[in-house]
C-alpha cells in the first residue's frame, strides 16, 4: 500500500553532503508491525518523515495506494498527515496545555469532526491503551509510559491506515517499554505499522518483519514485499483548522503562563494609557473652553444700541506720538466724541438680524425701553410697584419717566422659544424655568441675597438682614395694566394715571404676572448678567409694545411738543425717548447678540459689517463687540498640543507593538515543538499562523481593554490634581467612543505586530520543528 521508489534525500550543510537517504526502494504490505534497525545517523527518521509526508524528498516517488505524491501540494500532504497517518514519537510530543482528552481530540478537530463523535473515539481511543482510568489526569500528572499510551491513543483516534513510530520506547524503562511494544503490536493487527528502533531485540520479538539501515541505504531487508499495487482507491478529506480551535489553543497556552502575559499586556498598554489620557483631557479642556466661551460671550455680547461707539473710529483717531513741528494750532474733535454714532435701528434692520444662521447664535435679545404699569395687591388692595431696585422709595410716574431704565432685567428667550439663557447661567433654586412671557422670575445673588429695594418695590415690607423662605415669594402675583386702563385723558388734552386699581386689575386687557421661579447665578464668570431682584422676557416687553403702540396717550404724545404727563416742553429726542418708554416704538432700543463661541461671534461680525456695506456713515448701524478685548481662546492651540501629545502617545505605541512581535517570537520558538506536532496531526500553514493570530489578539485585546481601565482609574486622580490646582473639575473624561477605538487599534496593531512572526512560524519545517528540543 506503501511504496518508495528510488528515494533520495540529501542535506548540504556548507560543503559537507549528507546522505540520509540514497536511493531507497522499498514497499509496505497493507497490514504488517515493520521495525528498522540502524546505527544512530543512518536515515531511519528521515525516511518515516518522508513515508509520513512530514518532509519532502529530494527525487523518486512516495507512492500511496497506486497513487505518486509527485503532484501533491501542500494541502494535500496536510490532508494524507492527518487523514491516513498517526505518528508516535519518542518524546511522547503532548501538547502540555491542553488536556488529556484535548490532546487526543486534535487530530479530529482539525479535520472537523463533529464535538460528539469526536469526544466518544477520543475517549474509546484512550480506553483501548488502557488510560480509561487516568482520562481527567492532566498531562504533567502522567507517567512516561502513560504520556507514551497518551501519544498512541492521539495517533489510533482518527483511525488512520499507517502508524508511523521514532523509537517509542527510547525513553522508557524495560517492563513499560515492552507494553508499548505489546500495545503497538496489537494495533498493527489492522494496520500497517513503521517503527523506528535501535534496539534489535525488541524489533525481533514483536515485528513482523526487520529492515536494516545503513548511511542512507537499506541493508537488508527480512521480508521484501514485491506485489505490484494497484488499487487506487485513495482518497483525501482536507482540514481545516476553526478560528475558535486556534483561540482555544492559544488561550490555554497563555493560561498556563499568567504572570508573563499580564506583564507584556500592561507593557503594551502603556501606549494605549498614554493615547487615552492626552484624548481625555484634550475632549475635557475642550469642555471647557467652550463652556468658557460661551459664559464669556453671554457676559460680553454683541450689543447695538441708538447710540453706539464705534470702535474702529475710536482705534483709528489715536493721537499721534510725533512732535509736530508746525507752530499752527489745529482744531480737532476728541476721539471718543467722533467715535459716537446715532444707530438708526428700522424694521429692515431688525429683519437683517433675524435672519442670522441659528447655528451661530441662539439668542438674539431685543430691548424695548417701554415702562410698565404695574400693580399688585398688598392686604386686600391694589397699588402701583416696579420691578426696579433702583431706589426704596415707590417713585411716582413722572419720577419714573426720568429714570433712565424701567426695572428689573430682561433676559433674552432663543430663537427656537427655549430657556437656554436662563438654563445655562442660572441654577434653579425653586419652582421652575418659566414657560411663557407672563412668567417671571427673582434672580438671587451667589449668596442667596436680593437687594432689599427690589423686594421693597414690589410691595414687601421687609427689614434689612430678614430672611424669607422661598415659597413666601414663589407664585406672587403682578399685574400689568395697558396704558388705556392705567391713563386717563383730562380736558386739557394731558394724561393722569387712574387711581381704581382694583378697577384696572381687573380690566380685560390686564395681563397676570407670576413669580414661577428662583434662580441663582451658576459661576462666578456670569455674574452680574442679570442684577438681582425680578427678571423678565424680552418676549413680555414685546408683548406690552404691541398692545401700548395704539392706545391713547401714545398717539397723544406723539402729536404734542409737551410731555402729556407734565406738560413740559420736550424736544425731539426727549419726545422720542417718551413715546419709546409709553411702549410707543416697536422697534428695539437695544439689541443683543449671543453667539455660541468666538469662531461663530466672528462669522456674526462678517454678517453685520456686510449690512453697513455701501451705505452712508448716517445709515452705518455701529455694534459694540464687547468680548473683542476679552481674549480668544480657541480650540486652535488645545489641538496643537493634542497632536503633539498623541503623536507622543503613538510611539510608545509603536513600542509595545514591537514588543509584542518579539513576545510572539518567542512564543514561537518556545512553540517550536508545538507547531512541528500540529503539523504532523495534519494542520496547514494557515492554521499555524492562526494560532499565533489568536494568540496576539488575545493579547491585543486584553492590553486594550487592560489600558482602557488604568486610563479610567488614573482621570479619578488626575482630575483631583487639576481641581486642586486649577478649580476646573472633571476636566480629564474618557469618551466611551474613544475608548472602543484605541481597544480596536491595540488588537490590530498587536496582530499586525505578531502576524510577522506567525508566519515565520507556519513556514517551519515540521520535520526540523519535531527535531528541537
Ligand atoms: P537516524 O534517525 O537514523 O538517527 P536521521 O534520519 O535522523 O538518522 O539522520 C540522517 C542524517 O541526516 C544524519 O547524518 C543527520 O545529521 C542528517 N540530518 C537530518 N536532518 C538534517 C537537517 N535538517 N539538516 C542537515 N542534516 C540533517
Amino acid at each position: 500500500m506503501l511504496e518508495l521508489k528510488h528515494i533520495k534525500k540529501y542535506y548540504t550543510v556548507g560543503d559537507n553532503v549528507t546522505k540520509a537517504l540514497d536511493d531507497v526502494s522499498v514497499a509496505f504490505r497493507k497490514q504488517e508491525f515493520v521495525a528498522i534497525l540502524g546505527p544512530s545517523g543512518s536515515g531511519k527518521t528521515t525516511m518515516l518523515n518522508v513515508l509520513g509526508g512530514l518532509d519532502q524528498y529530494d527525487s523518486g516517488d512516495l507512492v500511496i495506494n497506486g497513487k505518486s505524491t509527485k503532484g501533491f501540494k501542500a494541502a494535500d500532504w496536510d490532508a494524507y498527515r492527518n487523514n491516513s497517518i498517526g505518528f508516535i514519537f519518542q518524546s511522547y510530543n503532548l501538547i502540555s496545555h491542553l488536556s488529556i482528552i484535548d490532546n487526543v481530540e486534535m487530530g479530529m478537530t482539525l479535520s472537523g469532526v463533529p464535538a460528539g463523535e469526536k469526544s466518544k473515539r477520543a475517549k474509546d481511543a484512550l480506553v483501548r491503551v488502557g488510560l480509561g482510568p487516568h482520562m481527567n489526569k492532566k498531562i504533567n500528572q502522567l507517567s512516561g509510559g502513560q504520556m507514551q499510551r497518551v501519544a498512541i491513543a492521539r495517533a489510533i483516534a482518527n483511525d488512520p491506515e499507517i502508524l508511523l513510530a521514532d523509537e517509542p520506547t527510547g525513553a522508557l524503562d524495560t517492563v513499560t517499554s515492552n507494553e508499548i511494544m505489546q500495545l503497538i503490536q496489537d494495533l498493527s493487527k489492522e494496520r500497517l505499522v513503521i517503527m523506528v528502533t535501535h534496539n534489535p531485540e525488541l524489533a525481533h520479538q514483536y515485528a513482523d518483519r526487520t529492515i536494516e539501515f545503513s548511511d542512507g541505504q537499506i541493508l537488508e531487508d527480512s521480508k521484501p514485499y514485491t506485489d505490484e499495487v494497484s488499487s487506487n482507491d485513495f482518497k483525501l478529506k482536507h482540514t481545516k483548522m476553526r478560528f475558535w480551535t486556534a483561540l482555544k489553543l492559544s488561550f490555554n497556552n497563555i493560561r498556563t503562563k499568567k504572570g508573563r502575559t499580564f506583564l507584556t499586556m500592561f507593557a503594551s498598554s502603556i501606549g494605549i494609557i498614554g493615547i487615552a489620557i492626552v484624548l481625555a483631557l484634550s475632549s475635557g479642556f475642550q469642555i471647557q473652553i467652550d463652556k468658557t466661551q460661551r459664559e464669556t460671550l453671554s457676559q460680553f455680547p454683541i450689543s447695538i444700541s441708538r447710540t453706539g461707539t464705534d470702535q474702529t473710529a475710536a482705534q483709528s483717531s489715536q493721537q499721534s506720538d510725533k512732535v509736530s513741528k508746525s507752530d499752527k494750532i489745529t482744531a480737532k474733535t476728541s476721539a471718543a466724541e467722533k467715535a459716537q454714532h446715532t444707530n438708526k435701528i428700522t424694521q429692515d434692520y431688525v429683519n437683517y438680524l433675524d435672519k442670522i444662521d441659528s447655528s451661530l447664535t441662539k439668542n438674539i435679545s431685543k430691548t424695548y425701553a417701554t415702562g410698565l404699569n404695574l400693580i399688585r395687591e398688598v392686604n386686600g388692595t391694589y397699588k402701583p410697584i416696579q420691578f426696579s431696585s433702583a431706589s426704596g422709595n415707590g417713585m411716582d410716574s413722572s419720577a419714573m419717566l426720568a429714570a433712565s431704565g424701567i426695572g428689573g432685567s430682561v433676559y433674552p428667550i432663543d430663537r427656537n422659544g427655549n430657556q437656554t439663557f436662563l438654563k445655562t447661567n442660572y441654577k434653579l433654586l425653586s419652582g421652575a424655568y418659566p414657560n411663557s412671557a407672563t412668567d417671571i422670575v427673582l434672580i438671587v445673588n451667589r449668596d442667596n441675597t436680593v437687594n432689599i429695594n427690589a423686594l421693597k418695590n414690589l410691595g414687601f415690607k421687609v427689614k434689612e438682614g430678614q430672611k424669607y423662605d422661598y415659597n413666601k415669594l414663589l407664585g406672587t402675583t403682578i399685574k400689568v395694566v395697558a396704558n388705556n386702563d392705567y391713563y386717563q385723558s383730562l380736558p386739557t388734552g394731558n394724561f393722569v394715571p387712574n387711581t381704581d386699581y382694583t378697577k384696572m386689575a381687573n380690566a380685560s386687557d390686564t395681563k397676570t404676572l407670576k413669580i414661577t421661579g428662583i434662580l441663582r447665578v451658576k459661576s462666578k464668570n456670569s455674574d452680574g448678567l442679570l442684577s438681582s431682584g425680578i427678571a423678565y422676557s424680552d418676549q413680555l416687553t414685546k408683548l406690552v409694545v404691541d398692545q401700548n403702540e395704539k392706545s391713547d396717550i401714545v398717539s397723544a404724545q406723539k402729536k404734542s411738543d409737551t410731555n402729556v404727563l407734565t406738560s413740559q416742553t420736550v424736544n425731539a429726542a426727549t419726545k422720542s425717548t417718551l413715546i419709546s418708554y409709553l411702549g410707543g416704538s416697536s422697534i428695539p432700543s437695544n439689541i443683543q447678540i449671543y453667539p455660541t463661541n468666538f469662531k461663530d461671534k466672528d462669522k456674526i461680525l462678517t454678517y453685520l459689517d456686510k449690512y453697513n456695506k455701501g451705505k452712508t456713515k448716517a445709515n452705518k448701524i455701529v455694534y459694540t463687540d464687547l468680548a473683542g478685548n476679552v481674549s480668544s481662546l480657541t480650540g486652535g492651540l488645545m489641538d496643537a498640543i493634542t497632536y503633539v501629545l498623541i503623536a507622543f502617545a503613538g510611539i510608545s505605541l509603536v513600542t509595545s507593538m514591537i514588543m509584542i512581535a518579539i513576545i510572539t517570537y518567542t512564543s514561537v520558538l518556545e512553540r517550536t515543538k508545538e507547531i512541528g506536532v500540529l503539523k504532523a496531526l495534519g494542520a496547514r500553514k494557515r492554521d499555524i499562523t492562526r494560532v499565533f493570530d489568536a494568540e496576539t489578539t488575545i493579547l491585543g485585546v486584553g492590553s486594550g481593554v487592560l489600558g482602557i481601565l488604568i486610563a479610567w482609574l488614573l482621570t479619578f486622580p488626575i482630575n483631583a490634581i487639576l481641581k486642586s490646582m486649577t478649580d476646573l473639575s472633571n476636566v480629564a473624561q474618557l469618551n466611551p467612543t474613544h475608548a472602543l477605538i484605541l481597544i480596536i487599534v491595540s488588537t490590530v496593531l498587536t496582530v499586525l505586530g505578531g502576524h510577522i512572526p506567525a508566519r515565520m512560524a507556519a513556514k517551519k519545517d515540521a520535520a526540523i520543528a519535531l527535531r528541537s528540543e
